[in-house]
């Protein structure tokens, strides 16, 4: 722990370096930062580079670069997820030992071809139930092999919690997202379960980040819940859109945090927007 740390809070940075940030990243990760200094507490640097083909190490310099430009500071940094597939494997393993977990042969194509359109929600494909082992099929738990495993859930279960800006959420399994992925046959462990493996191992006690992950939030609830854990508090910021209602991404290059620098933007006032926002106040003195 750093000597800093006056409270129990920890809070987290968890950057995925694929492309160049933009606001809404500043809003998230300046949301992060802000909570954690307000609380007192601690804040971590993890990289979340699972995605191999995606993520490139002149983004992750960028990352930091655009991070320090907004004026965030942390206090520990984590290695890179892409450096311990070893834990991530012992959390698969539990899960498979408590049999919550099944490996699946099919391929996107099949589940795809295997959907009635009822199913197809809002860019959530739910597992065909039908594609699924029996429930009392033996699997095996010391090495995942080249299989994709799924996470059983149990349809219509609702799944509850209270998000620190967003207030009741409630998500029900089978319906809102079926069986998820928790390790990829390409040996790695999916976005899940590496997530809630890092913030249960850092002892993170408040997780936030975007409100496009609220759902991935119910998934992750199952996850702690499978593995015996204490899950963290919850809370989700608002995505930042663009004028025609479209959720930023990476494509609006001209939003890019590197862009507004250049173009003469003021990070102290950017960041404090984007707090204000969200009901925050920026936590240092911008006089
Ligand atoms: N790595 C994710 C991102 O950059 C954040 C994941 C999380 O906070 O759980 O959007």
């Amino acid at each position: 722990m750093p000597n800093n740390a006056q409270s129990s809070y920890r809070g987290r940075l968890a950057p995925t370096p694929t492309g160049l940030l933009h606001r809404g990243h500043a809003r998230a990760f300046g949301v992060a930062w802000a909570r954690a200094r307000n609380a007192g507490g601690s804040l971590l640097y993890r990289l979340e580079d699972l995605d191999r083909d995606r993520c490139k190490a002149e983004f992750v310099e960028q990352t930091v670069r655009d991070m320090q430009w907004l004026g965030l500071n942390w206090d520990e940094t984590t290695s890179p997820q892409s450096a311990r597939l070893h834990s991530f494997q012992s959390v698969w393993r539990q899960l498979a030992e408590v049999g919550a977990i099944y490996p699946s042969p099919h391929s996107r194509k099949d589940v795809q071809a295997a959907l009635s359109a009822p199913h197809e929600g809002e860019g959530e494909v739910i597992f065909p139930p039908n594609l699924r082992p029996a429930p009392d099929t033996k699997h095996p738990t010391d090495v995942p092999g080249e299989l994709n495993w799924r996470f059983r859930v149990a349809e219509g279960e609702p799944i509850e919690f209270v998000d620190g800006h967003f207030g009741p959420q409630r998500f029900v399994a089978g319906k809102d997202f079926g069986d998820f992925l928790v390790w990829r046959r390409d040996g790695l462990p999916s976005y899940e379960l590496a997530v809630v493996a890092d913030d249960h191992a850092t002892g993170i006690t408040e997780v936030v980040r975007g409100a496009d992950l609220l759902l991935s939030t119910a998934r992750q609830l199952l996850l702690y819940r499978a593995l015996g854990w204490d899950a963290p508090d919850w809370f989700h910021v608002p995505l930042v859109r663009d004028a025609s209602g479209q959720r930023l991404a990476k494509r609006h290059a001209s939003e890019s945090l590197d862009t507004l620098r250049k173009n003469g933007a003021e990070a102290g006032a950017l960041l404090a927007a984007e707090l204000a926002s969200v009901g925050l106040s920026h936590p240092c003195d911008l006089s």
